[in-house]
């Protein structure tokens, strides 16, 4: 099977949540058929929630779908390392595969600060693919928070 990226479109949801005035993170779940579930930006403004996190909603999505809590066999883009949140979520949702693109070591929780999946109460490990996309990702985060400035 030759592997397709997601990514683009994940970095499309970055960009539409950069125009709403979100921090701009996108995110895809795709199923085991190499199909597009879900997908999905951040929201935590516009929807006055904290966990309106692109993971989150786009996962939340994926399983209303489906009509399951659990998304096994699926894979997740996003544009960003997942916060400690998400990749709790991640775990619980058993993703089979997480793609991100640029590290996040002030607020990431796979690579950085509390590394989710290698505690042991974190039951279920997805396959994690670092660095996809990561230049573009980048970019958007660093041109939106300039703006902000
Ligand atoms: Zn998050």
């Amino acid at each position: 099977m030759v592997f397709r990226s997601f990514m683009q479109q994940a970095l499309d949801e970055a960009r539409a949540a950069a125009a709403r005035g979100e921090v701009p993170v996108g995110a895809v779940v795709v199923s085991p058929m190499g199909e597009v579930v879900a997908r999905a930006g951040n929201r935590t403004r516009e929807l006055a929630d904290p966990t309106a996190h692109a993971e989150i909603l786009a996962m939340r999505a994926a399983c209303k779908a489906l009509g399951s809590e659990r998304l096994p066999g699926h894979d997740l883009y996003v544009t960003l390392e997942p916060c400690p949140m998400c990749a709790s979520a991640i775990s619980q949702a058993r993703i089979a595969r997480l793609y991100y693109g640029a590290a996040d070591p002030k607020s990431g929780g796979v690579a950085h600060g509390p590394r989710v999946f290698t505690h042991p109460q974190s039951h279920h490990v997805p396959e994690v693919y670092d660095g996809i996309g990561a230049a573009e990702a980048e970019a958007l985060l660093k041109a939106f928070f300039a703006a902000k400035r």
